[in-house]
């Protein structure tokens, strides 16, 4: 394991700022008038039993809708913060939601609106939808029923006659597809169904593959950040580079081994800063500081990891919630944890890996905690890691997103 100095710095890119999330920066959680302003967040809750979908204001609890779809979704924002996807792989779809916060760039500032959330007409067919990914303005949803790739733009959502891309990129498996300019950055199943994923390979938008496939054995989760995506295999991890002009992206394998037990199997990016935080096995994280000599800095969790998320705005803020049921301020910065404090019972990972256990979201100064026991999100102050206060919901409160920050108003 490689260890932590505080001098340490990632590298700082120059990344330009869109969507709503960097709008948070200056996020106050309760609404003001300075120059028009308005500061709004509003919460979408996935149920852990039924087919449900709840909308709930962050500020004061107020229900902002109720959408019911087939069953329990997985949860994934557009980059936009706009449009929602609610993935039911068993039922074979994929429900979208106008989350009703949008932010329209003025150069220096943005609007916010803020409208109804809705249940929109468009859903994206499959056997088993699963990972939803967005890239250079194209969205790619991975059917691993099928083995194809469904593309389409977030403006596509909103057009009559709604009508993906859609692109076999071999066997049924479970995969992903990211879109990277022109190409795709797609899994490559085993020959045999029953085996592990090999690896990772350049396809272009007519399905033919560019080059070689670069071995990522067990293929799972990915994240970009500044234009990279970094991929997470067995053995290590696979980055994703931009080709220069038309050419497709540039794929390059770096070994985890000589860290140690574990693997990275779930990423999360760095938005105005250029790093990568994925788990390490159950219980610990890995920065990823792309560029470096020594680009792993794992850091030991005091006991399993139940959930995890990058600030957008305070960039150089994680939290981590592990299963006695502690958040967890990791400095990514510094590559130590710098606060915990206690938010939930203890909810073992022991058990099904679908268990209802909490999920958190980043809204602004506060993380909100779904407790599925409990019946109840905890809004958390990023400030203390205090609880703030709860919002009860009805069912079983699981997966959640928070969209939202603060713009002008007109
Ligand atoms: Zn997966």
């Amino acid at each position: 394991m490689t260890h932590t100095t505080p001098t340490r710095s990632l590298l700082w890119a120059t990344v330009a700022l869109t969507g709503a999330l960097s709008s948070t920066a200056v996020a106050q959680d309760h609404n003001y008038d300075e120059e028009a302003g308005l500061t709004h967040y509003r919460l979408f809750v996935g149920d852990h039993a039924d087919g449900v979908v709840r909308a709930i204001e962050l500020e004061d609890g107020a229900d902002a809708g109720t959408f019911k779809i087939e069953q329990t979704p997985a949860l994934t924002p557009s980059d936009s913060g706009r449009r929602l996807f609610a993935v039911q792989g068993e039922a074979g779809t994929v429900a979208t939601i106008a989350t009703g916060i949008a932010f329209e760039d003025h150069g220096d500032h943005a609007d916010i609106s803020v409208t109804d959330a809705a249940l929109l007409p468009v859903t994206i067919g499959g056997i088993k939808p699963a990972h939803v990914i967005e890239g250079s303005g194209t969205i790619a949803i991975f059917d691993d029923g099928s083995g194809d790739v469904t593309l389409f733009s977030e403006g596509d959502l909103t057009a009559d006659g709604f009508d993906p891309m859609t692109i076999p990129t071999g066997a049924a498996h479970h995969g992903l597809a990211a879109p990277m300019g022109d190409y795709l950055v797609v899994s490559v199943p085993a020959e045999d169904p029953e085996a592990p994923r090999v690896g990772l390979r350049v396809i272009d938008t007519a399905g033919d593959a560019m080059g070689e496939v670069v071995d990522c054995p067990g293929v799972h989760g990915q994240a970009q950040s500044a234009r990279v995506f970094a991929f997470g295999c067995q053995d290590g991890i696979v980055l994703a580079t931009p080709g220069t002009g038309a050419e497709p992206p540039v794929l390059e394998h770096i070994s985890t081994t000589d860290l140690g037990e574990g693997n990275v199997s779930t990423l999360k990016g760095g938005k105005a800063m250029q790093f990568f935080l994925g788990n390490f096995g159950s219980d610990a994280v890995v920065v990823i500081e792309l560029g470096s000599d020594d680009p792993f800095n794992v850091i030991p969790l005091p006991t399993r990891r139940v959930d995890f998320a990058l600030d957008p705005a305070k960039v150089q803020n994680a939290y981590i919630l592990t299963e006695d049921g502690q958040l967890h301020l990791l400095d990514v910065l510094k590559g130590e944890i710098t606060q915990s404090a206690r938010v939930t019972a203890p909810y073992s990972m022991d058990g099904h890996w679908r268990d209802a256990r909490p999920r958190l979201a980043v809204a602004g100064n506060h993380i909100a905690i779904t407790d599925p026991n409990e019946g109840l999100i905890r809004v958390i102050s990023i400030a203390t890691l205090k609880e703030e206060r709860t919002i009860p919901v009805e069912g079983t409160p699981y997966t959640i997103v928070a969209v939202g920050g603060s713009g002008a108003t007109d």
